[in-house]
């Protein structure tokens, strides 16, 4: 390879690509256990990706339960209670409604079986109790529509602010001794007989730096990463499904409305946001750049009529909407619908011992500390030993000023 001659090279036992949750996770994870570590993100910020455009739930997702994906759900809450440990300022935990209506897809003894099942899965503490509301309280559910409506589930699960999050947990990371940089895009990926070496472009001008593992944490640029790779390494099958939110005016103050689109059944989430509200998600296969992705026109008029079907006195008009804003999630590959896919992470490396690059498809911000974990445990035999300098399960996490 001919190298440019203004490079300068460093040494790191870690170099991981992308700044967002995951790369943030597995940066706290790696120097927590010793290792030295540089962070790459093409963005100038961490977190421009998926982690600020998700819906910003700390949760176990209830809805999984339908999947049978009982091992996310239990990794996910007790990574919640973690969190809600860690950082409180960030993490808080919400009461969620679910309103069941005689047409509404879901009947209230399945609701009752699946928060049963998922209070057992939280480990049947107090914050995992869910009950059904008294008639009477209905009407402080904000002007909620009650014709029809047979019974309404509270139970309790957690929301933060994903962008604000992932900077703490970068923080935590580069207060350990993790080297970020910015705007810095990993263009070129080298794989040696042991490691490998990184290159990239910051500001017009090319660098590299070596490292004993590359961890590829790109989230929807998780492939542009792979075809950068040599020697050629096989693209992951996976599809980018999009998911829009919008915010619109008006606070909502009882907690979060966890509803079926009247549409077509799919969850969607009514949150308070500030002093706005909060709705999201839609869930439609995408096929462009990641960096392309926005919001479209028939997704934000969905939203805006699951808004008017739950709270007819909402009477939003699409020139009211605040912001409008669309992630992508990575997904397997697959012809059902993106609500009936798994969500666990998976890990990808080049090689099954010692591997020098691993790859983190999919997950869950939720679960971003659990993943760091498996990423140090899938690379271990690839690092020499190093001796601990902290512990994530009890890292405080605090907003960055
Ligand atoms: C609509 C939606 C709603 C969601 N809601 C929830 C929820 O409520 N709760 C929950 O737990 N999970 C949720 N998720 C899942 C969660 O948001 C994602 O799993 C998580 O944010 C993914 O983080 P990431 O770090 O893998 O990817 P990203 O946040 O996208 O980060 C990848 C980073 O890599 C950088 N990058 C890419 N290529 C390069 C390169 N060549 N060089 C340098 N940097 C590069 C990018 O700029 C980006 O910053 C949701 C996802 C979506 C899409």
């Amino acid at each position: 390879m001919n190298r440019p001659a203004t490079m300068t090279t460093n040494r790191f036992d870690i170099v991981v690509i992308g700044a967002g949750i995951h790369g943030a996770g597995i940066a706290q994870a790696a120097t927590a256990a010793g290792y030295s570590v540089r962070i790459l993100e093409q963005y100038p910020q961490p977190a421009r990706g998926t982690s600020s455009r998700s819906s910003k739930l700390i949760h176990g997702g209830l809805r999984y339960l339908e999947t049978g994906q009982f091992h996310l759900v239990m990794e996910c809450l007790r990574e919640r209670q973690i969190l809600l440990h860690n950082a409180p300022q960030l993490v808080k935990l919400r009461p969620f409604y679910i309103p069941v209506y005689d047409w509404s897809k879901h009947q209230p003894w399945i609701l009752r079986t699946g928060l049963s099942l998922y209070a057992l899965l939280g480990g049947l503490g107090p914050q995992m109790r869910f009950k059904t509301l008294d008639r009477r309280q209905w009407q402080r559910l904000e002007g909620l529509r009650t014709d029809n409506l047979r019974v309404v589930f509270q139970y309790y699960d957690a929301q933060t602010d994903d962008r604000a999050l992932t900077h703490a947990v970068m923080h935590s990371a580069t207060r350990m001794g993790a080297e970020l940089i910015l705007g810095a895009t990993a263009t070129r990926i080298e794989l040696g007989d042991t490691g490998g070496l990184v290159q990239f472009s910051r500001t017009g001008k090319i660098s590299e730096c070596h490292a004993k593992v590359i961890v590829n944490a790109a989230g929807p640029w998780v492939n542009d990463v792979v075809q950068r790779v040599l020697p050629h390494q096989n693209p992951y099958p996976y599809d980018l499904v999009q998911g829009t939110h919008i915010i619109v005016p008006g606070r909502l103050y009882a907690g979060i409305y966890y509803v079926e689109a009247p549409q077509d059944g799919r969850a969607v989430f009514i949150m308070p946001w500030g002093e706005n509200t909060l709705v999201g998600t839609t869930e439609c296969t995408y096929t462009g750049a990641p960096d392309a992705i926005k919001p479209s026109n028939t997704e934000i008029e969905y939203l805006l009529e699951v808004v008017h079907h739950y709270f007819p006195q909402k009477t939003v008009k699409r020139n009211n909407i605040i912001h409008v804003f669309a992630g992508a999630r990575v997904l397997p590959k697959g012809r059902n619908a993106a609500s009936a896919r798994l969500r666990e992470t998976s890990l990808i490396t080049d090689r099954e011992l010692q591997p020098r690059l691993i790859s983190v498809i999919g997950g869950k911000l939720t679960a971003y500390r659990a993943t760091g974990q498996r990423v140090m445990t899938e690379i271990a035999s690839s690092l020499p030993p190093r001796t601990p300098i902290a512990n994530t399960k009890h890292i405080p996490l605090v907003p960055k000023q």
